[in-house]
């Protein structure tokens, strides 16, 4: 038996019929961009995350660099300003801040949660630091009411990285889940992104972001069409960025079942947690707010356990094996301070955790990570 690490196939064939009849409507609309389907999809997306606003875009890097570029044009962030960021993830996260001559300021991440440490933020804090952006790694939430008095304190723009976590939610011990606000609506503005292989997955690349701020939306809206704010008016200096019709119409059919394909991953991951028993493998708590786009293990001994796992047609990953401040791209941005993010490089596994996942494939990896 091989199990792979996400098929994405079996997870389209899910929703093959309603997939197949979205797309035929769009290619019969003779209607590609900017038309009913994005607008529909952008209108369910808001109403999902909690927000009044959501503009569509052509991947999630892309909305992470309009919401800084949009700071930038209206005036609200300058160049070389700092943005505090976890030294702890995918470089998307950091490169659409120095892209827009920005200072990203990476913040060592915490052994438990993997997350940004917000105890070092303080330490971090200069008189140049506008804004945190908080990435929901893996699909846990990273925001805490520490973060919230934090930026607010310090007058901080909160920008959130949401490509891992669509359908978490931030919850307080003690309150109703599904009470819950959403990530990708805690901040002034939230970047999604629907790659593939995210938990709203889009067959092709697609993104988005949300945020309560209507000026803010504006001037997104405008740079990622060119700048223009009316057919060839450019108030901006803009970009193309637009979510394809056809992506959108695939995303608003599994947009859905997104929380019941997260109700599955959660259950894959309850189980994980519970019947892993491996002496030597640390399995990050849940708060019950994970919607386990990742299931991320540390093991010291992590190369081996991968190649046992492969032994046995078990596929794992690496999310992700060198960190930010040690990538060649990097060299000379950063000093060579983060010994737990450079440990978590070292050590993380990524288990097979998917809606598709048959009960079968899940006793396979507990059986297989245990005889290790
Ligand atoms: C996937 C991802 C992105 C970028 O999304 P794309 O759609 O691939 O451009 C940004 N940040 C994080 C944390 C991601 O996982």
């Amino acid at each position: 038996m091989i199990i792979p690490y996400l098929p994405l196939g079996r997870i389209a064939a899910m929703h093959a019929d309603r997939l197949n009849a979205a797309a035929l409507r769009v290619i019969q609309s003779g209607r590609y961009l900017q038309g009913e389907s994005t607008r529909t999809f952008e209108r369910h997306y808001a109403r999902y995350i909690g927000t009044p606003f959501c503009i569509s875009t052509g991947n999630g890097y892309d909305a992470l660099w309009l919401i800084f570029n949009a700071l930038l044009q209206t005036g609200r962030l300058k160049e070389s300003d700092q943005v505090l960021v976890s030294g702890h993830t995918f470089i998307a996260s950091v490169l659409a801040i120095s892209d827009n001559r920005l200072r990203p300021i990476l913040v060592d991440a915490r052994p438990d949660t993997l997350q940004i440490d917000e105890k070092q933020l303080q330490r971090e804090l200069t008189p140049h630091t506008r804004a945190l952006l908080l990435v929901h790694l893996y699909g846990r939430c990273a925001y805490t009411e520490g973060i919230k008095h934090f930026c607010r304190e310090h007058n901080l723009l909160l920008i959130e990285d949401n490509a891992q976590a669509q359908g978490g939610r931030y919850t307080l011990p003690g309150e109703q889940r599904e009470a819950a606000p959403r990530t990708g609506s805690l901040g002034h503005a939230a970047a999604h992104s629907f790659y593939p292989g995210k938990n709203l997955g889009a067959l092709g690349d697609a993104g988005a972001v949300t945020t309560h701020d209507e000026a803010l939306a504006g001037a997104i809206r405008a740079i990622s069409n060119y700048g223009m704010t009316r057919k060839y008016v450019c108030h901006y200096r803009g970009r193309n960025s637009r979510m394809d019709e056809l992506q959108a119409a695939m995303l608003d059919v599994k947009l859905r079942s997104l929380d019941a394909d997260n109700a599955r991953r959660r259950t894959i991951a309850q189980r994980y947690i519970h019947q892993i028993a491996h002496p030597i493998l640390y399995i990050p708590p849940d708060d019950g707010t994970h919607v386990y786009h990742i299931f991320p293990v540390l093991c010291p001994e992590r190369d081996s356990l991968q190649q046992h796992l492969a032994a046995h047609g078990i596929e794992t990953l690496i999310h992700y094996p060198i960190p930010i401040h040690r990538q060649r791209c990097c060299k000379g941005m950063f000093d060579d301070n983060l010994p737990v993010a450079s440990r978590i490089a070292a050590q993380e596994l990524s288990l097979p955790c998917h809606p598709a996942m048959t009960d079968e494939e899940v006793d396979a990896v507990i059986g297989t990570v245990n005889s290790f």
